[in-house]
């Protein structure tokens, strides 16, 4: 039998839960098909012997919009803030990374003129703002702020911290900063995980009547009806829905659509990429090394287990070690693997003895859209040139990426659609509409 919904979700990740959330008070049928064999998407956080390992590093912005959105919904997010602490590592020396006010003041990775460059660009990232720089990509915005080689390199060192992103040439200088002055303002590694933000927003759905259906792909969204769009699934079952919210990448999106609705602007996203080792051991042979950064390699660590609980065994110790990928670089999985043991071999010597699991993933899509000039201009909105159709995810959002850009674009989408919903049957839907 086909069945028949007000409103379809494609993808069970942030924005599709937080979709599905915001419209639940409308007394509309939804439906959350998700393909994978769990919810979560990319929030999701695997145990394993005990272990909570997320995946890769994750880190929630205390002043993001995730955190507020989320608040707003009911979603306890239980967690610490990292010191600001931590080493910056230049030709095999270490430095005090120079982001906390102690650290600032007494790094000599800087010298004396180095130092007050610093710290006026700090104030400067901290005032700016960003949308002023809509038409500069972020090394051309570096360029300008920084004069010494130092400075420069310290600013793309906390535009990757901040954003993923390793293509200074490329980005957008406007979100590039938005975000750096989001991380300057904290944030909070997640007691349990992730995971837990998915399952409160998954309980609070069910409970509302939304049904989820995991291990069902989209094949096709056919939207050759009036008021109405057949998805097809990869078992040739057919959903019969009102509206569709899509939150998977714009690639797979593409994929879903027949080729005149194909949006040739979805089709040159380019993601901002990674490759991470998620390790737990009994003990840190250095207990005193909490966070690092390479200085001239894309290279990160940070131990999260200290700030946030990540296992049922106490004394056990959770870190990621990162590489931030550049987009037009390929990599090749084993030697990236070794590049960052050997990376954590140098911050934890003797750690492979310690191993309670590792996990390396190589090349995984951090944000599905790499920010670039001009992008919010066509992300403005979320509905898409088919009516009853909206997007969200994290690269749908015009003005913000990662968690932030997920969680605002599945908050947007709901509303684009309460609000055309609104328009079409006047008082009659808004009687039925929650007071958010
Ligand atoms: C290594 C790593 C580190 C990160 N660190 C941070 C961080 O520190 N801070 C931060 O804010 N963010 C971080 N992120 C990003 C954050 O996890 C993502 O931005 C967010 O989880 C994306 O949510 P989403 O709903 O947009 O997409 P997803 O989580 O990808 O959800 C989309 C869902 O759609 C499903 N789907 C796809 N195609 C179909 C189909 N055809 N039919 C049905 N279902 C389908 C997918 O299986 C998926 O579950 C990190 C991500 C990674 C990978």
């Amino acid at each position: 039998m086909t069945q028949k919904w007000d409103i379809v979700i494609i993808g069970g990740g942030l924005a599709g839960y937080v979709a599905a959330n915001y419209l639940t008070k409308t007394n509309s049928s939804i439906l959350l098909v998700e393909k994978g064999k769990n919810v979560g998407g990319r929030a999701r956080t695997n145990k394993i012997h005990q272990q909570y390992l997320n995946l890769g590093p994750h880190a929630l912005n205390k002043k993001g919009k995730a955190r507020s959105i989320l608040e707003e919904l009911g979603i306890n997010l239980n967690g610490k803030s990292p010191k600001l602490g931590g080493i910056l590592i230049e030709n095999n020396i270490e430095y005090a990374a120079p982001f906390a006010p102690f650290e600032l003041f007494t790094t000599s990775l800087l010298n004396g003129k180095e130092r007050m460059e610093w710290v006026a660009v700090l104030f400067k990232v901290m005032s700016i703002d960003p949308e002023k720089l809509a038409e500069q990509t972020f090394q051309q915005w570096v360029k300008q702020a920084a004069h010494s080689k130092k400075v420069e390199s310290l600013l793309y060192i906390l535009g990757r911290l901040a954003t993923y992103c390793h293509a200074p040439e490329k980005v957008s200088a406007k979100v590039m900063v938005s975000s750096m002055k989001n991380a300057l303002g904290g944030v909070l590694y997640l007691d349990g995980g992730w995971q837990t933000i998915i399952d409160q927003l998954h309980n609070k759905a069910i409970l509302s009547s939304v049904q989820v259906q995991s291990h069902t792909v989209v094949k096709q969204i056919d939207s050759a009806r009036q008021d109405e769009f057949k998805l097809v699934l990869s078992n040739n079952e057919e959903i019969l829905a009102k509206y569709v919210i899509c939150t998977t990448g714009p690639h797979e999106l593409n994929e879903m659509l027949v080729e005149k609705y194909q949006d040739s602007f979805f089709a040159q996203i380019t993601a901002i990429r990674g490759s991470t080792l998620d390790v737990a051991l009994t003990e840190l042979p250095n207990p005193k090394r909490l966070f690092a950064m390479a200085v001239n390699d894309p290279l990160y660590y940070s131990v999260h287990s200290t700030y946030a609980r990540l296992s049922d065994d106490t004394k056990s110790a959770i870190l990621h070690v990162f590489k931030y990928h550049h987009p037009d670089d390929t990599h090749d999985g084993t030697s990236v693997k070794n590049e960052l043991e050997q990376f954590l071999e140098k911050l934890q010597p003797g750690w492979q003895q310690y191993v309670i699991t590792k996990r390396f993933i190589p090349n995984i899509s951090v944000n599905q859209r790499l920010p670039q000039i001009g992008d919010e201009q066509k992300l403005q909105r979320s509905k898409t040139e088919i009516p009853g159709l909206y997007i969200a995810g994290d690269w749908a959002s015009s003005d913000s990426i990662l968690a932030d850009g997920a969680v605002s674009s599945g908050k947007q989408a709901a509303e684009e659609l309460i609000l055309i919903e609104k328009r079409k049957n006047g008082a009659d839907y808004e009687r039925r509409l929650p007071a958010f």
